[in-house]
């Protein structure tokens, strides 16, 4: 951690960050877009292609930006400006789990993830949005050049549409309207690449320290669902295609219209470069996901006991069929799951060894049954 003991004077300090970042630059892994799209995979992200594609470029183009500008000395200006995307999906379709494991765990950069409902106004009660940049600074060990690469994932980004607008609030018969636009103009000013002046510490008073960041190389994702818009378009002839079409495409003007009707800024909307669009994960993935991500852990934990869990076919079927029906995506197999494998676990560990333990459905349930 930098900034410790004795306060190093400012150009010692500056240099060891600047090498600090030079050092995690040259770190990182020289894939291809493809490649990285591709290493996802090997990870467990099943499916969504095109928007692996869509993100591993993303990535790649990020990486070999910074590379250029401070590793080769190029001059910002005469290099696309850093892109932010705007992923939209029902929840549990893959979205933030892809910039976990992308950004994360396969590149290593500084990531944060926060979920904007936290936040309001600056002077009011609640997180101001420039704490996400000191969590950015925390994930980057202390170093503020290299929190200056980061990528901060916007989570429930849909949930600071305003309520004046009618769409995403119909039918809710509520008028709160607790920040208005208030965040959305700040977030703006963010995303656009503005200098930030930036708390070092989270949660600490007016007097800690404080650094100056720029936002000009760091990556804004946001991601939500956004209820209700799709609905919103079709009345207005129009279309997004989130079910039909699995295509990432760029904003144009008529959509920030209609993110204006659901209740955004449209200058807000503008920043975004690109909108991903995932669609609820069809059938075929979420069995990929059951077989390939979920069981074989539960799988490990009965083989240590001495048990062999095995999982009938329509067993399969009636989670995935019932993951369908809670709408909540991949997220819901887990939950359907759990409970099943609970009582078989109770009813087994220590108390039978050498069987099977096999789950299947039994007047239309999950039921488990010992097999000798
Ligand atoms: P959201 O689209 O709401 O952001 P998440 O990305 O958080 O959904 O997904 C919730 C969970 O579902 C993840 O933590 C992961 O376990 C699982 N999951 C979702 N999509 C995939 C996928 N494409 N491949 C594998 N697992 C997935």
């Amino acid at each position: 951690m930098l900034m410790q003991g004795n306060t190093p004077n400012p150009e010692d300090l500056h240099r060891q960050m600047l090498e600090g970042l030079k050092d995690m630059l040259n770190g990182l892994p020289k894939s291809s877009p493809q490649d990285i799209a591709n290493e996802l995979e090997n990870y467990g992200y099943r499916g969504q292609e095109k928007q692996r594609q869509a993100l591993g470029l993303m990535a790649y183009r990020h990486i070999r930006r910074l590379q250029r500008i401070v590793i080769d000395g190029e001059n910002r200006d005469t290099l696309p400006p850093k892109q932010n995307v705007l992923m939209l999906g029902p929840t549990g379709s893959g979205k933030t789990y892809l910039v976990e494991l992308l950004f994360q765990e396969i590149l290593k950069l500084p990531t944060v993830i926060v979920d904007v409902t936290s936040f309001t106004e600056s002077g009011y009660i609640g997180d101001d949005v420039k704490t996400i940049l000191t969590r950015l600074i925390l994930a980057s060990e202390g170093n503020p050049m290299i929190a200056s690469c980061g990528i901060v994932c916007l989570d429930e980004f849909d949930k600071l549409a305003s309520s004046s607008s009618n769409a995403r609030f119909a039918g809710q018969g509520t008028t709160k309207d607790v920040s208005g636009y208030g965040v959305q103009r700040e977030l703006l000013a963010m995303l656009q690449g503005a200098e930030v002046v930036v708390p070092m510490d989270y949660g600490v008073s007016e007097y800690g320290q404080r650094i100056r960041m720029s936002t000009k190389d760091i990556p804004f994702i946001a991601c939500g669902a956004f209820a209700g818009y799709q609905d919103m378009l079709e009345s207005e002839g129009g279309s997004l295609g989130f079910q039909e079409s699995s295509e990432a495409d760029t904003p144009n003007l008529e959509e920030a219209e209609s993110f204006q009707k659901y209740g955004f800024l449209p200058e807000l909307i503008g920043r975004f470069s690109r909108i991903v669009v995932f669609p609820p994960l069809p059938e075929e993935t979420m069995k990929l996901i059951l077989e390939k991500n979920i069981l074989p852990q539960f799988k490990n934990e009965f083989k240590a006991e001495g048990l062999k869990l095995t999982i009938s076919k329509d067993a399969m079927s009636h989670i995935i069929k019932q993951a369908h029906k809670r709408g909540t995506g991949a997220r819901g197999l887990h939950t359907e799951l759990v409970t099943a494998i609970e009582s078989a676990a109770f009813e087994s560990f220590m108390q039978v060894t050498d069987a099977e333990v096999r789950i299947a459905v039994k007047k239309g349930k999950l039921q488990s049954e010992v097999i000798k």
